[in-house]
């Protein structure tokens, strides 16, 4: 009888420890954000998205290298010495078409390592961080802007080379 009702004490007793605890977050300011409405601005420099200026790109590979996880693919094709491609934002001259340029964010473990060897700055962390998708595949960002029939182009190119030897 005694553990009868010192069951119903400690239940009710309960209820109102939790209750004192409620009633105190109602007098004090929201911690929580009403996400997609309201979304918190990030640090400065917090890991986000990989973005690549390809303009800027000179294939010199070194980002792919630093990184540890290898989800960076670049395939390069070398300019012709009579192919003028221009140069970078910080005058580096181009020599390299790169018809393949992909980050595969999914396997991306955002360390930035990629980062810091570029030598023309061009890869760098954008304030994104909403891109998650259904498709693991969509996860694959292609940062090459040259034509399918620049890319073919090239292909033929490369293969015409390997042939003469
Ligand atoms: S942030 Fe790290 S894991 Fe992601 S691409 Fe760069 S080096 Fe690779
Ligand atoms: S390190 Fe920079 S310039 Fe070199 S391939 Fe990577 S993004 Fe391009």
């Amino acid at each position: 009888m005694v553990q009868y009702f010192r069951n119903i004490y400690e239940s009710i007793f309960t209820v109102l420890i939790g209750m004192g605890v409620t009633f105190k977050h109602l007098f004090r300011p929201a911690v929580t954000l009403q996400y997609p409405r309201e979304k918190k601005e990030l640090p400065k420099g917090s890991r986000q998205q990989l973005f690549v200026n390809i303009d800027d790109c000179i294939g010199c590979l070194q980002c792919a290298r630093a990184c540890p996880v290898s989800c960076i693919t670049i395939e390069t094709v070398k300019a012709e010495a009579d192919e003028d491609l221009g140069e970078t934002s910080n005058g580096k001259k181009i020599r390299m078409h790169l018809p393949r340029f992909d980050i595969d964010m999914a396997k991306c473990c955002y360390c930035a390592d990629c980062v810091p060897p570029c030598p023309t700055e061009c890869i760098y962390m954008i304030p994104d961080y909403e891109f998650s998708t259904y498709d693991r595949k969509d996860l694959i960002f292609k940062f090459s802007n040259l034509s399918s029939e620049k890319t073919k182009e090239l292909e033929e190119r490369e293969k015409a080379k390997k042939q003469m030897g």
